[in-house]
């Protein structure tokens, strides 16, 4: 037996690898299968070039749990090492690269996937490691390196019999988890599910014999049970896949989740390499619980679910899976964004997005609009987010009006131009966020002429603005925010029939009535068929205060509910009636307020239930 020191170093790291990041201590065992799947891989490559003759009839990799021996073994059939190599590569190599990445990272957390730490991170749960393993070249013998977790290790003759590697850890006291067979499963299934060489680890049985027919009982035999796929539908070539393959890779990956609406398949060679599927789910209004749902792997190994460095932020809305070892991973989030190559797989990926769904909007629109729910609050999540998508994206978002009618965004400007076009030249795009509140706002509308378009999303106001910012030919104007005349502002044609001095009247009467300082009382010569009354809320205000809002500074309302509330002079009602001045008057004006607070519903608890009482009390008079 020989033993040595690991390095020359006299610094001892192993405290320093057992305290790493104790959160993410439970990567150990990716790194450990990753070696194991490297180790097998270049068994194969060597097969390839006709180096390494033997045969390769099992590669599998096997994960073995010993609960009474508190041993956890992965064990691989791949190249193996010689005496030398288990010097070179586990004394020097593994363990110089373990200390130099903990002499980078030992105070960042936040690494992207945290790769890097490699064989030495099984000495964040193992007491002691040892490692079994016979080289595929001719005539090697086995060796067997173990080390306790201290500088020093004991170099021994094995008599492993078979090629490859058995890494077996002795379990400390403080990570007994790692004994559980339902931890290990876990672990497997977060990263490895996809990699590349099967991986057995525990049994299941089988059914063998005939199925039907015959008097025998079927008999079950046990067999490895393979936890993996190795083969992933992202690295097959689509031309190769139906739609439910791409649907049961889906459930695959988020089990009981809502079937997605449509995906892309990612395949990039050059300038970097990248595959993967994103999925596009069914979004409607809810954003939050959508988010850290795509999947990084590199070579199959995964990686992470926080992408959020990687891809643009409207990004994680989607689902799926990317693989690129492109994306470096040893570095840290801050250090990603800078890095051009995210940069240009972010540019990429934005791009192929926002070109399926140019093809889909080409090839049926029917169907586009149908999916539009769901596509368009992410496509305009994308446009207000990120300036390149919206470059494209505002050739097929959809504007959609009350009539359940889809635009473009050009179609809709040239639809509504010629009515709606205000005297400084904008194109005014009516809209509502509340049919049903708005009832009679976009009634006075239709009586116009105007269209009026459906705004409900959560993104809408965002979106509108933004949309009026980029495009700077129109402007967008809620129906309730002004009177009819005046949402579309030309010049003032309408007279009034009242003098001066009435119209001052009939402003002071109903004043006192609305009684409010927040509130504006104005006369205005409106048509004789629209309401005598009509309450609107500028829309500059309002969206000022929706912005206070957003900033939650919601409680501290300096200008309380701000309305203007116009007095249609041209009303038979006022024309005629209120303007006579008598007994009954004031009642009469408040009446008639209180129906525009109803017709608006702006009229709640204690005034409504007033306004009712009021009214059957009139029709008991009659
Ligand atoms: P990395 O895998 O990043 O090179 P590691 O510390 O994980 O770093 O491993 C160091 C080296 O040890 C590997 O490069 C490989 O040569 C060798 N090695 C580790 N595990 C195995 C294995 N299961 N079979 C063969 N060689 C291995």
């Amino acid at each position: 037996m020989e033993k040595g020191k690991i390095s020359v170093q006299t610094e001892n790291i192993f405290p320093i690898i057992k305290k790493f990041l104790y959160s993410e201590q439970e990567i150990f065992l990716r790194e450990l299968v990753s070696n194991a799947v490297d180790a097998t891989t270049k068994l194969k490559t060597l097969a390839n070039k006709g180096i390494f003759k033997g045969d390769l009839d099992d590669t599998s990799i096997e994960i073995l749990l010993d609960r009474e021996a508190k041993t956890l073994t992965i064990r691989d059939r791949g190249i193996g090492m010689t005496e030398e190599e288990v010097k070179k590569y586990l004394n020097q190599v593994a363990f110089s690269s373990a200390q130099e990445f903990l002499d980078k990272y030992k105070d960042e957390a936040g690494i992207i996937g945290h790769f890097g730490l490699g064989f030495y991170s099984a000495f964040m749960v193992a007491s002691k490691v040892e490692v079994v393993t016979k080289s595929w070249q001719d005539g090697a013998g086995a060796v067997n390196w173990s080390c306790e977790g201290d500088p020093s290790y004991a170099l021994a003759t094995a008599d492993k019999q078979d090629r490859g590697t058995d890494i077996v850890l002795h379990i400390a006291e403080d990570a007994t988890e790692y004994l559980e067979n339902a931890r290990i499963e876990e672990l497997l299934n977060k990263y490895c599910k996809f990699l590349p060489v099967p991986i057995k680890f525990g049994k299941t049985t089988e059914t063998v014999g005939e199925p039907e027919g015959g008097d025998k009982e079927p008999e079950t035999i046990e067999v490895d049970r393979i936890i993996n796929n190795p083969h992933p539908i992202w690295k097959k070539k689509p031309a190769e896949l139906t739609d439910e393959d791409y649907k049961s890779f889906y459930n695959e990956l988020y089990p009981f989740s809502t079937p997605p609406m449509f995906w892309i398949h990612l395949k990039i060679d050059d300038p970097f390499n990248l595959t993967g599927i994103l999925y596009f789910p069914r979004i409607k209004n809810s954003f939050e619980v959508q988010k850290n749902k795509i999947q990084l792997y590199s070579n199959q190994v995964y990686v992470t679910d926080n992408i959020k460095d990687i891809v643009p932020e409207f990004l994680t809305l989607l689902h799926g899976v990317i693989d690129s070892p492109d994306i470096p991973l040893n570095v840290s989030r801050s250090y990603l964004q800078g890095d051009a190559n995210v940069r240009k797989i972010t540019g990429y990926i934005t791009r192929k997005v926002a070109d399926s769904i140019h093809d889909l909007f080409k090839k049926d629109r029917e169907q586009f609009h149908k999916q539009w729910e769901d596509l368009g609050a992410f496509v305009k999540y994308g446009m207000i987010s990120e300036e390149k998508f919206y470059d494209r994206a505002v050739k097929f978002a959809l504007l959609q009006n009350i009539g359940d009618e889809f635009f473009t965004i050009e179609e809709y400007k040239e639809k509504v131009k010629v009515q709606q076009t205000d005297k400084h030249d904008k194109i005014v795009l009516l809209y509502t966020n509340d049919k049903e509140g708005h009832h009679a706002y976009i009634a006075s509308c239709k009586e116009m002429g105007y269209d009026v378009l459906l705004m409900d999303n959560v993104l809408d106001n965002h979106f509108m603005q933004h949309l009026e910012h980029q495009m700077g030919d129109l402007t967008f104007v809620r129906v309730d925010s002004d009177t009819v005349d005046n949402l579309v502002q030309k010049e003032n044609t309408q007279e009034s029939v009242l003098s001066e001095e009435e119209n001052n009247q009939v402003k002071e009467l109903f004043t006192k009535v609305v009684n409010n300082p927040g509130h504006q009382v104005v006369t205005k010569p409106l048509g004789a068929n629209q309401p005598p009354v009509v309450i609107v809320r500028p829309e500059f205000m309002r969206r000022w205060k929706e912005m206070q809002m957003l900033q939650g500074a919601g409680g501290n309302d300096l200008f309380g509910d701000h309305l203007n509330v116009v007095i249609n002079s041209n009303h038979p009602l006022i024309a005629q009636q209120l303007i006579q001045g008598g007994e009954g008057q004031e009642a009469m004006a408040t009446y008639v307020y209180q129906l525009a607070l109803l017709n608006q519903n702006l009229l709640k608890g204690e005034q409504l239930a007033g306004f009712v009482k009021q009214s059957l009390d009139l029709l008991g008079s009659k």
